[in-house]
């Protein structure tokens, strides 16, 4: 039993590593998954066919604990609802890969910025990311975003994250500079982009590329089975930080009005 599991494990892992190692490859030959479609055919689709067997694999996982773990239900259908509807449904039906930047606001990525993202999903991104995010964390402080609501970081840590056993206890190094320094970087980035429009596209260029080796191929491949489902956003995570930044705020004027 305890061999199968570890076998199923593994498999699991593999499934992520040529996910993106083959997203790397076709990085490496300059393809992004935006624009990639159409050069090199087979690459893209063996990427994108990966990806789908990964959003399936989630799917069981999920319908696996909200069965056998009750107190944790109304988290993972919430999570479920905002991963699979931005990453899968809404790009789908729109046939438009940059509607995911709904969820995936600044500072954690700077897609919404990106010439080819429709109007209306920079609209709505900005909304959720200088509003909504804003506002539901001082209410609800940061569960709400990042235990309810990120496709992301608490999507991913709540199914793949769930069925390691992390090894290491992330730095606490890192954990303190890390995310500071990324959030400051965004915030320059974003600054550049708003006082030079044509910058975005070699801003976005590096940014896809450092949220590659961050979000996804560190996350997935090497921090979640050894550091833990929440390595991403402890260590690295710029919209973690900003969330964790407004707590702190929070509560410090709380004290300071006492
Ligand atoms: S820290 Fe970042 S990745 Fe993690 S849940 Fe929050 S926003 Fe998502």
């Amino acid at each position: 039993m305890q061999k199968a599991k570890q076998i199923l494990l593994f498999l699991l892992w593999l499934l992520f590593f040529v996910t993106f190692t083959s997203e790397f490859i076709k990085i490496v030959f300059e393809l992004s998954p935006a624009t990639g479609h159409k050069s090199l055919g087979m690459a893209n689709a063996f990427f994108w066919s990966s990806l789908f067997m990964i959003e399936l694999v989630m799917g069981a996982v999920v319908l696996y604990y909200i069965i056998t773990y009750p107190s944790r239900r109304i988290r993972l259908i919430s999570l479920s609802a905002c991963h699979f509807t931005v990453i899968l449904l809404l790009p789908v039906i729109l046939d438009d890969w940059s509607w995911t930047c709904l969820l995936y606001p600044w500072p954690h990525s700077l897609q919404a910025f990106d010439p080819d993202t429709p109007q209306a999903a920079l609209l709505i991104s900005v909304i959720i990311g200088f509003a909504v995010v804003p506002f539901i964390t001082w209410r609800w402080g940061a569960k709400a975003f990042c235990g309810y609501l990120c496709p992301h970081g608490a999507f991913f840590s709540e199914t793949y994250g769930r069925v390691f056993t992390p090894r290491y206890r992330p730095s606490a190094l890192i954990k303190k500079h890390l995310p500071r320094v990324y959030f400051i970087v965004m915030t320059v980035a974003l600054v550049a982009i708003l006082l030079m429009p044509d910058s975005v596209v070699p801003i976005r260029s590096v940014q896809k590329l450092v949220y590659f080796f961050t979000a996804e191929f560190f996350f997935f491949v090497v921090a979640v089975p050894l550091l833990g489902g929440r390595s991403y956003c402890t260590l690295i995570c710029p919209l973690g930080y900003a969330v964790r930044l407004l707590v702190r705020t929070k509560r410090t004027l709380g004290k300071q009005l006492n």
